[in-house]
């Protein structure tokens, strides 16, 4: 931390699927006890309820339900979701969420919700978010935009390793089929497509391990 303690705050990080956001994004938020919020768990969050719900991936049934939705975010060192009071993080990365968040993520009515959600978790002071659209959408005056890169084989590969630390059997070939398929919805829709902010520090974290790229942002932030 700077010697005043006055690291510029909030902190928007983006990037495609398992680029190592949340990673840097918690060991940031460790470092500086700021909030971290992993925005992708939020997106998760409603594309559960709504498959068990039964409610299509439809601009209108589903802005509705997102809206009317009980989605409590808490954002500390990690992200935890409540949703009706239940906390449900352990089942976001289930396989049938893993297929379905972006088509609902796609929907600007769900979006909205979950926009306006966030930026009230960031006015709450000092904070970090991850995501897809923190910089260009959710908090475009950010002082810090960071975007993280990684190739395919790269990112499968991690999301391999952690899919087993989340008691999740999942070869990297597999992963890379769900986050390839993720990218290109992601990046393709109309509303808030992935892309970096013009003003982001775009990182390709391929061949850099987590301290590496955490010691990059550090120096970024003038924070080494
Ligand atoms: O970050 P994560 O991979 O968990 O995000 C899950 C999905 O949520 C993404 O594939 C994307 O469709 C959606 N998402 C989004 N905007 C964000 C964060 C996540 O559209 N800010």
């Amino acid at each position: 931390m700077r010697p005043d303690g006055c690291v510029p705050w909030p902190i928007a990080i983006d990037g495609p699927a398992a680029s190592g956001k949340s990673s840097l994004g918690m060991a940031l938020a460790e470092r500086f006890g700021f909030l971290f919020l992993d925005t992708g768990l939020m997106y998760r969050a409603v594309t559960l309820a709504a498959l068990e719900a039964g409610v299509p991936p439809e601009d209108e049934a589903a802005g509705a339900f997102a809206r009317a939705l009980d989605i409590r975010a808490e954002a500390g060192a990690e992200t935890r979701i409540l949703v009706d009071g239940k906390d449900v993080t352990g089942r976001l990365r289930e396989p049938e969420v893993e297929h379905h968040v972006s088509a609902y993520s796609a929907l600007p009515s769900v979006r909205a919700a979950m926009v306006a959600a966030q930026r009230a978790i960031a006015a709450r002071g000092p904070a970090i978010l991850a995501g897809r659209d923190i910089g260009t959408v959710v908090l475009p005056d950010a002082p810090v935009k960071l975007f993280l890169e990684a190739s395919p084989e790269a990112r499968a590969a991690r999301r391999s390793l952690q899919a087993r630390q989340w008691g999740l059997a999942q070869e990297a070939a597999e992963a890379r089929r769900d986050i390839e398929q993720r990218d290109r919805l992601d990046s393709s829709r109309a509303a808030s497509p992935l892309r970096p902010a013009e003003d982001a520090v775009v990182i390709d974290t391929t061949d850099l391990s987590l301290e590496d790229v955490i010691r990059y942002a550090l120096e970024l932030l003038g924070c080494n």
